[in-house]
């Protein structure tokens, strides 16, 4: 076992290493415009890959079900320290392996089952978790949903503030995984109040331009705000929630009650480090440039595709992402074909439903592109007017080869001016490269 501890991956498991090495090329050598992707820190990458996952330590800092938590309480308290900083919240629970289980630990601390609950429409940009039937939300309570108007394609507050009057919801859910326009949390906050529900705000896309003061923060208005820490934030993939600690620290103790141990055995202890990493870059004052760029990026984006004959949905963008009309009544291509003929030319990105869509779910009238990852790499306003056209290229002739072999050389070329994780990209040995073809 000695020896095999302390061997080298590409020597222990040459698949595994090899589909690494092919990653971190597809990574760098790409154009990533999934809204929901980034690319996190070499430090980042170094604290999730530490030690850490060895070590069991149910409970919370200085109440452990295990001993040896001493540096482990360092780092989750260092993490809890930094995202209560960062939000501005009086409470943090930052074990939560995903941003469905940090939902899941707030729906079960909010509501008992079969209770109301209202929330986005998932095909107008809301979430699985916030209500979809598929999903344990909507499988263990009562839904109603809204969404957005046909005309302005953004939320229809008062039809929201109808619904609920209507509903009558314990709580309302909002915050989406698809709207690219900024969302009104104090009008939403007013609303529950109005009907005496609770407010749980999921901003999951949005946490970055939020801890960065460039989005307006749901921390006044909302009981529960919950969030993923790999998106614009620019973490390791988790979860995280905030929350007021309430009297005698009531509220604090009934959500970490239901993260562990409602829903979760263990925390991740490296990813909890790695999120305190990354918490701690977010504090910093280029953290706060680097959203303004994303977000400076997204609305260059926006207006090149509009240059370029698209329409957007809701006619714009206030934030990192731009949900792009594709199919436009069957004039152009379907989301599916979309995303297939980009990712052909280098480009990743995903077809998503637009409001009141006419096609399918999984075929989809539109894509959702998103600036995070690009702008991670240092591309700015010029770059995604490049972006733009290749984009339009391929979607203008999604068949042509030609366009698909000169797009896919324009990529390369604007990829390798901007490099991704230089030092993780391998020159593979001839052995290992003879295994398949590239
Ligand atoms: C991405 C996302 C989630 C879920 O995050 P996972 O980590 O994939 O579970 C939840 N809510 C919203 C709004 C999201 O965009």
């Amino acid at each position: 076992m000695s020896d095999l501890l302390n061997a080298p991956l590409s020597e222990v498991d040459p698949l595994i290493a090899r589909a690494i090495d092919d990653e971190v090329a597809r990574q760098a050598e790409g154009l990533e415009l999934i809204a929901s992707e980034n690319f996190v820190s070499e430090a980042v990458l170094e604290a999730m890959g530490s030690v850490f996952t060895n070590k069991y330590a149910e409970g919370y800092p200085r109440k452990r079900y295990y001993g040896g938590c001493e540096f482990t309480d360092v780092v989750e308290q260092a993490a809890i320290d930094r995202a209560k900083e960062l939000f501005g919240a009086e409470h943090a629970n930052v074990q939560p392996h995903s941003g469905a289980q940090a939902n899941m630990a707030v729906l079960l601390a909010a509501l008992q089952y079969g209770d109301q609950i209202l929330g986005m429409n998932l095909s107008h940009g809301g979430h699985l978790t916030h209500g979809h039937p598929l999903n344990f939300s909507g499988i263990s309570y009562k839904v109603a949903d809204y969404g957005v108007s046909r005309e302005t394609e953004q939320i229809d507050y008062d039809e929201l503030q109808r619904i609920a009057e209507e509903s009558r919801p314990k709580l309302i859910i909002c915050g989406a995984s698809a709207y690219p326009r900024t969302i009104d949390f104090e009008r939403i906050g007013q609303i529950a109040a109005s009907v005496g529900a609770r407010v749980m705000a999921d901003i999951a896309h949005i946490a970055g331009p939020i801890a960065a003061g460039l989005h307006p923060s749901p921390m006044p208005h909302a009981d529960f705000v919950t969030t993923t820490t790999h998106k614009t934030l620019r973490g390791p993939r988790g979860g995280l929630i905030l929350c007021r600690a309430g009297a005698e620290g009531a509220i604090a103790k009934e959500v970490d009650r239901k993260v562990f141990p409602g829903v979760q055995g263990g925390p991740l202890i490296h990813i909890i480090a790695a999120k305190a990493v990354a918490f701690g870059e977010a504090l910093r004052d280029d953290f706060k440039e680097y959203q303004r760029s994303i977000l400076a990026n997204a609305l260059t984006l926006a207006e090149e595709l509009s240059a370029q004959g698209f329409r957007l949905v809701s006619g714009g963008t206030d934030n990192h992402l731009v949900l792009v009309d594709v199919f436009m009544g069957g004039k152009g291509v379907t989301g599916k074909v979309a995303e297939k003929a980009l990712e052909a030319a280098g480009i990743t990105a995903n077809k998503n439903t637009i409001p009141f869509d006419t096609n399918k779910p999984f075929v989809a009238s539109g894509i959702r592109l998103g600036t995070p990852a690009l702008t991670t790499r240092g591309m700015g306003e010029e770059e995604m007017r490049q972006v733009a056209r290749l984009i339009a290229a391929v979607l203008h002739e999604p068949e042509s080869e030609e366009v698909r072999k000169r797009v896919s050389e324009s990529v390369h070329e604007l990829s390798a001016r901007f490099p991704l994780y230089p030092n993780r990209l391998r020159q593979r040995p001839p052995e290992i490269e003879a295994m398949g073809a590239d």
